[in-house]
This record gives structure tokens, C-alpha cells and sequence, in this order.
């Protein structure tokens, strides 16, 4: 399984090409984790879900199969739901304006279809689903499929839509969505304060805290 010799450190596979991505999610989960990006061999399996978690785990069993069951696997999906657009981008957040569109196309999208909004409360949603090599896993809990353990983590930020982008930090819809009770928007975050409040952070604190509760992980009780 991914623990490497009962030192309790998981090593992941990441559904993603992007090392960046690798990056974030090695300091999201911490020491309990050494991940690694996807070979470039394997196929990235296709997003045809229809919600973040189904996309997830469609991912991340995606490159468990591929890699023949031997390596944990580890996807997120995740991505913006407005309320006035009953909860549009959701899953289509990374192409909203089109195959192929920056996040400028993407946000003056979003900007021009709520232009007559009042309501512009939105929320970042992220869906974690971990694979583990396990037979006989005996942790029925997390979803025991014979060969593998399915452990699955959600988490959103809620915030507010703002009129007009402000920051050039981050990425995608950032510089539009202004967290509860902040008065920047993640834009203007540094990455330390984003990660406090991002659903990102937060589906992997969750995930963590499964996986100590189901005794993956030292500190469950
Ligand atoms: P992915 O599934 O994490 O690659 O995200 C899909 C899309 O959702 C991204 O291309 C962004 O447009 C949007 N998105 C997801 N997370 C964030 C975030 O933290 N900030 C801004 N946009 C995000």
C-alpha cells in the first residue's frame, strides 16, 4: 500500500500533470505525505462527472487502474457554484467561457452573467478522493472494494461575488471572490492566508482527519 515501511508516510500518486498542483497538496497533507505528480505515460483520466466528487474519484481510481492497483492514488476536483446562476460553473468551472479559455475569459464570463445578480453569494467547492492498494482492507468505513479502500473527503469556502477583479494573486475566478467576513478578495491573499480558509485546504484537512479516525494515521482515537 502507499505507507512506505510502517513509517506511517503515505507515497501518492496526484491526478494531475500540474507539479504546481503536486506542490500544493504536498504541503496541504504534511509530513503523512510524500506526492508525486502523475508519470507522463499514464493517461490523465477524462472529468465526465457530473459533481466534484464523482470527478474525483473517477480521477484518482482512473490512475490506480492505470498503474496496475500497486500505488496509492490521490484526485481532487474542484471548482465555483453561484448561487443567482443555480450553482453554474460547477464542474465546467476551468472552460465556463469555451474550450481552451483563460481565467480572464472565464471570469468576464462569470462577471457578465451576473451583472443584474443581487444575490452574489457563491462557494468554492473541492472533492478528495484517495485510492489505497489494500486486500481484505477490513476498514469498512472507508469503502472497502476487495483490491483497493476508497477514502473520500469534501470541503467549500463560502464567499461573495465582487463587481469587479481585485488582485493578481492566485488563479481561475481569485481575484473575483471575496471569502465570508474578509474584506480582500483571494486575490489579494497571500498563499499562507489561503490556505487557511480554502476549500482546498480544507477537503485535506478532512481527508486527514478521516484517515486518522480510521486508523490510516497515528492520532485517531
Ligand atoms: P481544478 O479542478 O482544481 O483544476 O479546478 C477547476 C477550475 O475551478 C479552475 O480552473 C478554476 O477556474 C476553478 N478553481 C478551482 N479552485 C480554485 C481556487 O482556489 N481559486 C480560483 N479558482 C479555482
Amino acid at each position: 500500500m502507499g505507507a512506505e515501511g510502517g513509517s506511517e508516510r503515505f507515497s501518492v500518486i496526484l491526478a494531475t500533470r500540474n507539479r504546481g498542483k503536486a506542490l500544493e497538496f504536498s504541503r496541504l497533507l504534511g509530513e503523512a505525505f510524500s506526492v508525486e505528480a502523475l508519470p507522463p505515460d499514464v493517461e490523465m483520466p477524462k472529468e465526465s462527472g457530473k459533481t466534484f466528487a464523482e470527478n474525483a474519484r473517477l480521477k484518482a481510481e482512473g490512475v490506480f487502474e492505470a498503474l496496475g492497483g500497486q500505488f496509492a492514488a490521490l484526485a481532487d476536483d474542484s471548482g465555483l457554484e453561484v448561487a443567482a446562476l443555480d450553482g453554474k460553473p460547477g464542474v465546467q468551472s476551468a472552460r465556463y467561457a469555451g474550450e481552451g479559455a483563460t481565467d480572464g475569459d472565464n471570469v468576464s464570463k462569470l462577471l457578465a452573467e451576473m451583472a443584474a445578480a443581487e444575490d452574489r453569494s457563491a462557494r468554492f467547492v473541492c472533492s478528495l478522493c484517495l485510492v489505497l492498494p489494500f486486500a481484505d482492507a477490513g476498514a469498512p468505513e472507508c469503502g472497502d472494494y476487495g483490491d483497493r479502500v476508497i477514502i473520500e473527503a469534501s470541503a467549500t469556502v463560502k464567499g461573495v461575488i465582487e463587481q469587479a477583479p481585485r488582485g493578481t494573486r492566485g488563479f481561475g475566478y481569485d481575484p473575483v471572490f471575496r471569502p465570508e467576513e474578509w474584506t480582500e478578495t483571494l486575490g489579494e491573499a497571500s498563499i499562507d492566508q489561503k490556505d487557511l480558509v480554502s476549500h482546498r485546504g480544507a477537503a485535506a484537512r478532512a481527508l486527514l482527519q478521516r484517515m486518522r479516525t480510521e486508523g490510516w494515521l497515528p492520532g485517531g482515537s
